[in-house]
Formats: C-alpha cells, sequence, structure tokens
C-alpha cells in the first residue's frame, strides 16, 4: 500500500516524504515542477536512504493520474499540489481557481475511480479571514481575502460536499499557520522563485546577503511592540501533523479539521531578534507602511490537533531560525547549486 503525495517535490511536500518514509510507508510523487526541482526528490532518498516512485504529472491530467493509480496500490492521498502565492493570486485569479479548484476536482473525480477515499488535504489560516479573534478554533467563521483563500475554502467546502454525498470518505482538512524552519540536514528546505514574499525566506536573503534589506510592514500595529504577530511552526512538525491526520483516517469517516499550530504568537521583531540571536548574525531591516490585506495578529489554538490526533509541535522558534538559515546557508541559490 502506497501513499500518493501530490505536490511532493515542494517544500512541505519533501518535509512530508520524509517522514512517510522514515516511518515506513512507500511513496508515490506526482508534481508538476511548477514551484519545485525534482532534486528535492533525490535528496528526501539521500536523507532516508529508501526510494520514492516519481510522477512528473499535473492534476488537471485525468489521464496521467489515472496511469498513476493503475500502476500503484494506493491507499490514501495527502494534497500538498497548488498554487499559493496571495499577490498572483489577485492579479491571475483564473489560474488559480483553474489549478487548485479544478485541479482537485480532477483529481477527487480519479481518486473516486480507483475506489481511494482517503485524503489529508493543505488548506491554511487564511480561511479564518480577517477576524482578529484569537486565539483561532476550528470552529470560528470562515471568508477569504484573496483568490487564493477563496481556493482553499471552495475545495474545504467541495471536500465536505464529497463526505455527505458519499459515507466512505475519510477526509483530513488540515489548517496551516506559517510553515518555517527546513530538515535538519539542511538538504531540503523551502526554496521561493523570486524574491520572496514570506518573512523567513526574505530574513535569511538578507542574512546571506542576497537582498539588501528587509521591510517590516507596519510598527503600529496594536501589538507589544507594533508589528504584526503570527504562529510560525517548523515544518517538520507541520509534516509530523500529516502523519498523524492519516493514521486517524483508518478510524474515521467523514470531514475532520484541525489547526497545525504552536499556539504562540511571534511578532515580526520577535522572528528578527530570535534569528540574529539563534546564528549570531546582524539582520538589516527598516520600518515600512503596512502590507494591504495584513491582519494584525493570528495564532492557532491548537489544543484540537493535540485532543484527536495525538499532535503537537515540539520545536522552538530557535530550532526554526537555526534550521531555516541552516537551509539558505547550504543552499544560497535553493536546489539550483
Ligand atoms: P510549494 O509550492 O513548495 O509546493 C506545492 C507543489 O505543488 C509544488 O511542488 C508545485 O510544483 C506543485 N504543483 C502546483 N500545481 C500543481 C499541479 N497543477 N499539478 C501538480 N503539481 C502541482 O508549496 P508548499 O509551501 O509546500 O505548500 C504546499 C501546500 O500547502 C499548498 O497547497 C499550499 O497552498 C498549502 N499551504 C502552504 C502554506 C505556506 O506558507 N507554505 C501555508 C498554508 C497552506
Ligand atoms: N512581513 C514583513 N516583511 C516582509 C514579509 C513579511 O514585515 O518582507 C511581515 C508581514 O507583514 C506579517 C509577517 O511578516 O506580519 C508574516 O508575513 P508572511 O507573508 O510570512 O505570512 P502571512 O502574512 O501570510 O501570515
Amino acid at each position: 500500500m502506497s501513499i500518493l503525495v501530490t505536490g511532493g517535490a515542494g517544500y512541505i511536500g519533501s518535509h512530508t516524504c520524509v517522514l512517510l518514509l522514515e516511518a515506513g510507508y512507500d511513496v508515490v510523487v506526482l508534481d508538476n515542477l511548477s514551484n519545485s526541482s525534482p532534486k528535492s526528490i533525490g535528496r528526501v532518498e539521500k536523507i532516508t536512504g529508501k526510494k520514492i516512485k516519481f510522477y512528473e504529472c499535473d492534476i488537471l491530467d485525468k489521464n496521467g493520474m489515472r496511469k498513476i493509480f493503475k500502476e500503484n496500490d494506493i491507499d490514501a492521498v495527502i494534497h500538498f499540489a497548488g498554487l499559493k502565492a496571495v499577490g498572483e493570486s489577485v492579479a491571475q485569479p483564473l489560474k488559480y481557481y483553474e489549478n487548485n479548484i479544478s485541479g482537485t476536482v480532477c483529481l477527487l473525480e480519479v481518486m473516486n475511480e480507483f475506489n481511494v477515499k482517503k485524503m489529508v488535504f493543505s488548506s491554511s489560516a487564511t480561511v479564518y479571514g480577517m477576524t482578529d479573534k484569537v486565539p483561532l478554533t476550528e470552529d470560528l467563521p470562515t471568508s477569504a481575502n484573496s483568490p487564493y483563500g477563496q481556493t482553499k475554502l471552495m475545495i474545504e467546502q467541495i471536500l465536505t460536499d464529497l463526505a455527505v454525498s458519499d459515507k466512505e470518505w475519510s477526509i483530513s482538512l488540515l489548517r496551516y499557520f506559517n510553515p518555517v524552519g527546513a530538515h535538519e540536514s539542511g538538504s531540503i528546505g523551502e526554496n521561493p522563485k523570486g524574491i520572496p514574499n514570506n518573512l523567513m525566506p526574505y530574513i535569511t536573503q538578507v542574512a546571506s546577503g542576497k537582498l539588501e534589506q528587509l521591510s517590516i510592514f507596519g510598527n503600529d500595529y496594536p501589538t507589544k511592540d507594533g508589528t504584526g504577530v503570527r504562529d510560525y511552526i517548523h515544518v517538520v512538525d507541520l509534516a509530523d501533523g500529516h502523519l498523524k491526520a492519516l493514521d486517524k483516517l483508518n478510524t474515521t469517516k467523514g470531514v475532520m479539521i484541525h489547526n497545525l499550530g504552536t499556539g504562540v504568537g511571534y511578532s515580526v521583531l520577535d522572528l528578527v531578534n530570535a534569528f540574529q540571536e539563534a546564528n549570531n548574525l546582524k539582520i538589516n531591516y527598516k520600518f515600512a507602511p503596512r502590507r494591504p490585506g495584513d491582519v494584525v495578529t493570528c495564532y492557532a489554538d491548537p489544543s484540537k490537533a493535540k485532543k484527536e490526533l495525538g499532535w503537537e509541535a515540539k520545536k522552538s522558534v530557535v530550532d526554526m531560525c537555526r534550521d531555516s538559515w541552516n537551509w539558505q546557508k547550504n543552499n544560497p541559490n535553493g536546489y539550483d547549486d
């Protein structure tokens, strides 16, 4: 029995593949490599000493996916494949709706054909919208601020409708907070194309001298130091949440929803300071205007995942900063080195 990991060459997918292989699963990866490098697969194999069966395939390509399901005995799917740049989704909404939503519908149709009815889906804290209620619990109302967020909400709804229509489905919706960090080997990590939008890769590229200065977006928020607060979570902890969710799918039908976060909010300045201390480096930064669309404070209540999945984040902010830098330092140009 194999686990199919869509988007398994990407950032979170590659880390999840490591844990799956280490736990003894057979892993099949499907990825169109639109935002990743096939080198990540080789690195995962090197870390674990185990093989991945890799297919360069698009989730919009039903025949390509049929071939994968025919050639492998797939037990469950962990579905990471999707586009994730918020700004790009505002500029090119149709690309996002087609890739993320139509792609997911194609995947679900092929899963139905092959009677594979277990899925773990990568959702996001973005589905909580612009609320200032913290900590965020899974029962809060949802809304979207961007086409990207809308795709996460719509896929959550599609999966919920599917599970209502067919009681054989077992579906886990995992709402991630802010994944950072990298595998401790420093050989896999986040590989943003162009100038990073997210804070941690921006910090690491300033540290490496690739970028000159970090702009901190807003220092007049109603937070302890005026900068925005987020729940940063180590990607290896996040990956572990998928294994726990996968276990749970074996004994649960219908849809379950869990936050994957640490439950602790760090401000932008906290993270910059933690990075400086953990790595003994100076980060050049300036304060800049607020970034439109940013929430002030966002952190999880992760107690439902602890209670129901037996999962909790274990790694500290120091681990996150050290491992992010270790990856950047070893791979200044990501997988292009
Ligand atoms: P990533 O871009 O590194 O990985 C996504 C992978 O999916 C890439 O390898 C890409 O090539 C592949 N892909 C995209 N469209 C595809 C398609 N049509 N067919 C096949 N493969 C396709 O991103 P990530 O950070 O690893 O994110 C994984 C998932 O988690 C995404 O669904 C993302 O929206 C979600 N998520 C990410 C974050 C984050 O901050 N990184 C936060 C919340 C949710
Ligand atoms: N941020 C920043 N400078 C940057 C990138 C991000 O000050 O170059 C801030 C941003 O305003 C937010 C926090 O860092 O308060 C996390 O931003 P990120 O884009 O990583 O995550 P998201 O906002 O999507 O949760």
